[in-house]
């Protein structure tokens, strides 16, 4: 349930109020607004009596969560969230990019590859060290090294970094590394995992699963929120359909859905979400004008030559294109993708706090 304070709340009031939730073994989430403080109650409220609180001093109303995502529910946080991650804005005005290669491939290609997508557009760098490859044939990623890599790029290029975790276990290694935790769709309902990535408080890019409802989707997302993690990214990947023409079906649904159901940002991965690069273009657009709140996408020098995904992967140049044309369409939905010079000048005023 969330409780509605009156304006006139007084500190007192609202400790006692607290308090009252705390007793019953609850969560609380204060949300301090201009006007009044909103409380948000995490947990089983069945021992809170809702007339009972309803008519302690200084609550105004009380208002049931219908939805089982209670954390991530519009009706618990009517505002969009947006956080900063290394001085990039996410789940703001500005979309946000994110652009490298599936996985990482060595050090000399990494940074390459990273001044390629940053003098393109993109403000935060993507690459795979620890790999959820369908065949355990396949390359698995190049673990720690590649890890060591990415960071080697973010020192060269500025640009935080994104990167998958698949174990509990190593969340603390990859935390160490990462500006963001992607959790991958084959993970999607790894509790274990959604919980350590929850507690590590590191922003999190969370995958849709392959077959999962919205309301699965959104039930894992409250995993990570339970910790008070609230730097949480809903990524729509693609789904499986009954159509071969592509990898997996991208669900462009789901970004008006996600808007409306959750506060949380929304990232669009039409690489994964069509598996060929010929239709990227149109769904990275798609995604733009249908309001999400960036993009990730697969980028390498030579697709043909990569270590994985190089069928759905951009060369430079295409995403450099591509990134032109979503400005113009953000633009035109009242957004804006900053050109790469003015990044720089915003990235300085959001590090500097100002
Ligand atoms: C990836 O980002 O390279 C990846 C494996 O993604 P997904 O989990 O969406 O398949
Ligand atoms: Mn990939």
């Amino acid at each position: 349930m969330i409780l509605i304070l009156k304006t006139t709340a007084s500190q007192p009031e609202v400790d006692a109020i607290m308090a009252r939730i705390e007793e019953a073994g609850c969560q609380v989430h204060p949300i301090v607004g201009q006007d009044r403080t909103v409380i948000g109650v995490i947990g089983d409220g069945t021992s809170i009596d809702r007339f009972q609180i309803g008519r302690m001093p200084g609550v105004e109303k009380v208002v049931p969560i219908t939805k089982p995502y209670k954390s991530a529910s519009r009706e618990f946080k009517p505002e969009d969230t947006q956080f900063d991650v290394g001085g990039v804005m996410i789940g703001g005005k500005d979309l946000v990019v994110m652009a490298g290669p599936c996985s990482v491939e060595g050090r000399s290609h990494m940074v390459e590859i990273a001044h390629a997508c940053k003098e393109a557009g993109a403000t935060i760098l993507r690459g795979g060290a620890f790999k959820p490859r369908t065949s355990p044939y396949a390359f698995q990623g190049l673990g720690e090294e590649g890890l060591r890599y990415l960071a080697e790029a973010r020192e060269a290029t500025g640009m935080p970094i994104v990167t998958e975790v698949m174990e509990p276990d190593l969340v603390p290694l990859v935390a160490d590394y990462a500006d963001i935790l992607q959790i991958g769709a084959r993970n999607m309902q790894n509790y274990p995992l959604l919980n350590a990535a929850g507690k590590s408080m590191k922003p999190v890019l969370l995958k849709r699963g392959m077959t999962a409802t919205m309301n699965e989707w959104l039930l894992a997302a409250e995993y990570i929120l339970q910790h008070k993690n609230h730097q949480v990214m809903m990524c729509e990947r693609g789904i499986r359909t009954f159509v071969t023409e592509t990898r997996n079906t991208f669900d462009i649904n789901a970004i008006p859905i996600l808007k409306q159901l959750c506060h949380l940002p929304v990232i669009a991965d039409p690489s994964h979400g069509t598996g060929k690069s010929e239709y990227v273009a149109a769904v990275s657009k798609a995604s733009v004008a249908a309001g999400a709140d960036g993009l990730i996408l697969e980028v390498h020098q030579e697709p043909d030559q990569a270590w994985s995904d190089g069928r759905q992967s951009l060369k430079p140049e295409a995403f450099g294109k591509l990134v032109s044309e979503m400005r113009a369409i953000a633009q035109a939905v009242g957004r804006d993708i900053p050109e790469p010079e003015r990044q720089a000048e915003i990235r300085d005023i959001v590090m500097s706090g100002s």
